[in-house]
C-alpha cells in the first residue's frame, strides 16, 4: 500500500523533466507565473513538483516560492490582478487568513474554512481548497476505503479540517478527532459536522485516545495530521499494535524518508500511506485550475522522490 497503485496513469513523464537547467532555459517574456505563498516557504517541495509537471507537458509556466509577512498578505493576494500572476498555492500559516482576503471562495473552501489554492477567474480572485481532494485521491489510489470507515484523526489544525471534510463527504461512519488541545478538537468537530451524513458519529477527544485499546481495536484508518517527529525524535505515545492488522495508517506530514509515525506503523505490519501522495494529488488538482490541463502525476511523484 505504501507505493502508489496508478500514479502513472494520467500521462507519461519525460525522463529529464525536472532538470533546473531546462527550467532556466525556458523562462522568457511570455512565461506565466504561479507561486507558493507562505512563511517560511524555502522547505516546500511544490516548486520542484509543479515545474516538473510544466516541463513534462512543455508548458510555458514557471512556479516560484514567495514569502510574505502577514501584514502584507492582502497586497500579496491582490498581486494576482496587478501582476497577472496565474495563481498561488497557500501554505502554513496563511490558509485561514487567505480565505478572508479573496473575492470569492469555492463551496469546498468555505466548508473547510481554509484556502490552499488561489487563481484568477476573469478579474475575480477565487479561493479554493484542493487538500480534501488530495487526501481523498491519495486514499483511493492506495486502496484505503473511506466509505463506512472508522477513523482516528490525530491533530486538529488546518490540515485536519480538509481531512474531516473529505471523510465526511466520502461517507466515513465514525471519526474520533484526538488533539493535544482538546477544545480545538471540539471546535473542529462542530465546524465540520455539516460535511457528514446523518447517522455518522463525530467525536472530539484528547490524546488519551492514542492509548485507548478498545477504541483502537475498532479503527480501519488512523490519520496523523500533526508535525510531531518531523524534526527528529519519536512520535506521540500511540498503541499501534492495538489496531487491527489491516488498519491503514496515513501520515499527512512527510519528509525525504518515512516519518516516525509511518515507521512505527510499518514495523507493526500495518499498511501505510506517505504524505507525499496527498501532496501530489492536491497539487494535481491545483495544476488543473492553473493550466486547465490534466496533471502529469508520474512526473510530479518523481519530483518529490516517491
Ligand atoms: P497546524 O494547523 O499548525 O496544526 C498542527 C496540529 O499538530 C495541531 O493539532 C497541534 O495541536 C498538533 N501538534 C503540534 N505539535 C504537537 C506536539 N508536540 N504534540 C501534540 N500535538 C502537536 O498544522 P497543519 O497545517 O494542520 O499541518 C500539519 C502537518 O500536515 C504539517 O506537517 C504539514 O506540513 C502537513 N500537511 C501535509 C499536506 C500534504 O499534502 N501532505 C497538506 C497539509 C499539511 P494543538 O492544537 O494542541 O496545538
Amino acid at each position: 500500500m505504501a507505493s502508489r497503485a496508478k500514479a502513472g496513469s494520467e500521462a507519461k513523464p519525460r525522463r529529464a523533466a525536472a532538470r533546473p537547467a531546462d527550467l532556466r532555459a525556458g523562462v522568457r517574456g511570455t512565461t506565466r507565473v504561479v507561486a507558493i505563498l507562505g512563511d517560511p516557504v524555502d522547505h516546500s517541495l511544490s516548486p520542484a513538483m509543479h515545474n516538473a509537471a510544466y516541463a513534462a507537458l512543455g508548458l510555458d509556466y514557471v512556479y516560484v516560492p514567495l514569502r510574505a509577512p502577514r501584514a502584507k498578505l492582502r497586497d500579496a493576494i491582490r498581486s494576482l490582478r496587478t501582476l497577472g500572476i496565474v495563481g498561488l498555492n497557500v501554505t502554513v500559516p496563511y490558509k485561514e487568513d487567505v480565505a478572508r482576503l479573496v473575492d470569492r471562495q469555492s463551496d469546498t473552501a468555505r466548508a473547510i474554512g481554509a484556502v490552499n489554492t488561489v487563481y484568477l477567474a476573469g478579474d475575480e480572485i477565487v479561493g479554493d481548497n484542493t487538500d480534501a481532494e488530495g487526501f481523498a485521491r491519495a486514499s483511493s489510489e492506495n486502496s484505503v476505503k473511506i466509505r463506512g470507515a472508522r477513523v482516528l484523526v490525530i491533530g486538529a489544525g488546518g490540515s485536519a479540517r480538509a481531512v474531516l471534510y473529505a471523510l465526511g463527504r466520502g461517507g466515513a461512519a465514525e471519526v474520533v478527532v484526538a488533539n493535544r488541545t482538546r477544545s480545538k478538537a471540539a471546535r473542529l468537530v462542530r465546524a465540520l459536522a455539516p460535511a457528514f451524513p446523518a447517522g455518522s458519529a463525530l467525536v472530539a477527544s484528547g490524546l488519551d485516545a492514542l492509548g485507548d485499546r478498545s477504541l483502537l481495536a475498532t479503527r480501519t484508518l488512523v490519520v496523523n495530521s500533526t508535525p510531531v517527529g518531523l524534526k527528529g525524535g519519536e512520535f506521540l505515545a500511540y498503541e499501534v499494535v492495538a489496531t487491527p492488522e489491516r488498519c491503514a495508517h496515513f501520515d499527512l506530514a512527510y519528509g525525504k524518508t518515512a516519518t516516525p509515525f509511518l515507521r512505527e506503523a510499518a514495523r507493526a505490519g500495518r499498511p501505510t500511506v506517505d504524505g507525499r501522495h496527498m501532496l501530489v494529488y492536491q497539487g494535481a488538482a491545483a495544476f488543473r485550475l492553473f493550466t486547465g490541463k490534466k496533471a502529469p502525476v508520474a512526473a510530479m511523484f518523481a519530483a518529490v522522490g516517491v
